[in-house]
């Protein structure tokens, strides 16, 4: 059996569902609607809500809201689209609210 030891997770604040691997983290520079806000190349345990475009400091994107698979806790939001040549980056990559996730094993 494959062990992972001790991978350093982050999780969702409310219910503890695991959301996302430390390893995962490209950029915690993030600016989120409530503070600070890291961005993930994945996630998991999370639900991608209706895709909208949301003119942000960046430019405009097409992002959806992500939510909590087990609480529906709203975590953070999904970019879907990148308008900007130089936000291209971002597509496929999820953003999680600092002042949502708690760290697991570290
Ligand atoms: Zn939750």
């Amino acid at each position: 059996m494959a062990e992972l030891v001790g991978p350093r997770l982050y999780s969702c604040c409310n219910c503890r569902t695991h959301v996302a691997l430390h390893d995962d983290v490209i950029s915690k520079s993030f600016q989120g609607k409530n503070g600070r806000a890291f961005l993930f190349s994945h996630t998991m345990n999370i639900m991608v809500g209706r895709k909208e475009d949301r003119q942000l400091m960046t430019g405009l994107h097409t992002v959806a809201d992500i939510y909590c698979l087990d609480c529906r806790e709203v975590l953070g939001w999904k970019y879907e689209r990148a308008y900007e040549e130089t936000q291209k980056y971002k597509e496929g990559k999820f953003i999680l609210e600092k002042s949502k996730i708690v760290k697991e094993n570290w």
